[in-house]
């Protein structure tokens, strides 16, 4: 008897897939920010997102000061053809300036960041000066108006913007926020991320593996992810292939969250009740992606919350993660969207692909010893295996039209971020 094939996830052609760039925007379109803020100390505001645009209330920085140690003076005074002595007539400090005036052939000894004297215009490094006793200085030609000098205002206006909403706060921004004297911003209320693996086999650490059963790693690599993606995190743990306990353990994760996610049970296999649950209890969108590895995603919403029913094979959880999960927590969390940055190499490894899906091979980036960047796979690309992704730096992404790669063939790659 001749058995007929049908559609599987290794078919390309089938009606209904999507790109994962589709896939990508139709989240984004039923994601929304959180509204909710508070309004925290700077140092507790690294890598939240900003609720409001920041404008400076004063010129960074305050006054005309020194770029560098040496001596301050009117340029109108300057020797043209040889040189000439000025006469020092006291010194400015970082933060005590010097009371007095410059006038004409006179010189103020001045030290970095110290405010410039009143009718000094320019600065003469000590290193340019000849030190004839301790009340004068001998200065040469080829000087120019200006120079060694750092203007108020000329890093920030008073009244500019300089960081605004939705904007990541780094470690710079914590800089910047200083040295307008801002001590307190408003930030976006952290996510709440809630995420539980399902599936007869899994055990949790610490337990005892019998025949058939492995040890839960999706949980730690989620876990790890979301870590680093400053959230709240809710740990539901391992569920058992039963639709009531996978039903009770998604409401209560939808009372509490605004992302929930779950891995495992989204395939066609006798054991994946999550489709139907989440059809019973909230809705459900996409089901398809033209993509590798990652290919059955589910994604809905149950009351507020957005769900993300992930794949359970380990390598493919993360490829999701990065894929789908991630934008929509940044949009979540109120940061505007930025596709991955995606970089050229070449790649050391020849790579066999069927033109169709979107591919993420793991690989490891590096210079080679000219600086240009190239990339090599990190071995045995398996959904289930998860070395291939601790041992990797990158994904090599290869688009859905591209076929198989040669060793030397340019391909583009994916810093992971985390
Ligand atoms: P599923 O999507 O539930 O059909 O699972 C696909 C594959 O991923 C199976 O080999 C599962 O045993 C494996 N898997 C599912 N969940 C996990 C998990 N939490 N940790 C490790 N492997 C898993
Ligand atoms: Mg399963």
């Amino acid at each position: 008897m001749k058995i007929e094939k049908k559609p599987s996830c290794n078919s390309v052609t089938e009606p209904g897939v999507i790109t994962v760039p589709e896939a990508v925007q139709n989240i984004l379109d039923k994601t929304q920010p959180i509204s909710d803020f508070s309004k925290l100390h700077i140092r507790q505001c690294l890598n939240r997102v900003l609720f409001e645009n920041i404008k400076s209330p004063i010129d960074v920085p305050g006054f005309n000061n020194s770029a560098m140690d040496g001596y301050a003076l009117n340029c109108e005074y300057l020797p043209s053809d040889q040189s000439k002595s000025f006469k020092v007539i006291g010194t400015a400090f970082a933060g005590k300036p010097f009371a007095g005036s410059c006038g004409k052939n006179e010189c103020v000894r001045i030290m970095t960041g110290a405010m410039l004297p009143e009718q000094a215009d320019t600065i003469v490094i000590q290193e340019d000066v000849q030190v004839l006793d301790a009340d004068s200085i001998q200065i040469g030609t080829g000087h120019k108006k200006n120079q060694n000098l750092r203007f108020s205002g000329e890093d920030i206006k008073s009244g500019t913007t300089v960081l605004y909403k939705g904007a990541v706060i780094k470690a710079a921004d914590l800089g910047v926020l200083a040295s307008l004297g801002v001590n307190e911003v408003k930030v976006v209320r952290k996510p709440r991320v809630s995420f539980f693996s399902t599936g007869d086999e899994l055990k949790s650490i610490g337990d005892t593996l019998v025949k058939g059963e492995i040890y839960d790693s999706n949980r730690y690599s989620l876990y790890g992810l979301l870590a680093g993606c400053d959230v709240d995190i809710i740990d539901m743990g391992a569920v058992k292939d039963d639709p009531d306990s996978i039903k009770q353990t998604l409401l209560s994760a939808a009372a509490c969250s605004d992302v929930i996610l779950t891995s495992g049970g989204v395939s066609v296999g006798e054991a994946d009740y999550i489709k139907g649950i989440l059809q019973e209890i909230g809705s459900m969108d996409i089901w398809k992606i033209a993509m590798k590895p990652g290919r059955p995603l589910t994604f809905g919403q149950i009351n507020n919350s957005l769900f993300f029913g992930l794949p359970g094979n380990p390598v493919a959880v993360m490829v999701t993660y990065y894929q789908f999960v991630l934008p929509a927590l940044n949009k979540v969390k109120g940061m505007s969207h930025k596709a991955p940055l995606t970089l050229k190499a070449k790649s050391l490894s020849s790579i066999r692909k069927n033109p169709g899906r979107r591919e993420f091979q793991r690989a490891i980036a590096k210079n080679d010893d000219n600086g240009n960047l190239q990339v090599k796979l990190t071995g045995k690309q398996g959904s289930g295996i998860l070395t291939s992704m601790s041992q990797a730096n990158c994904f090599i992404v290869l688009s859905e039209d591209r076929g198989s790669v040669e060793q030397g063939d340019m391909v583009d790659i994916q810093f992971f971020v985390l």
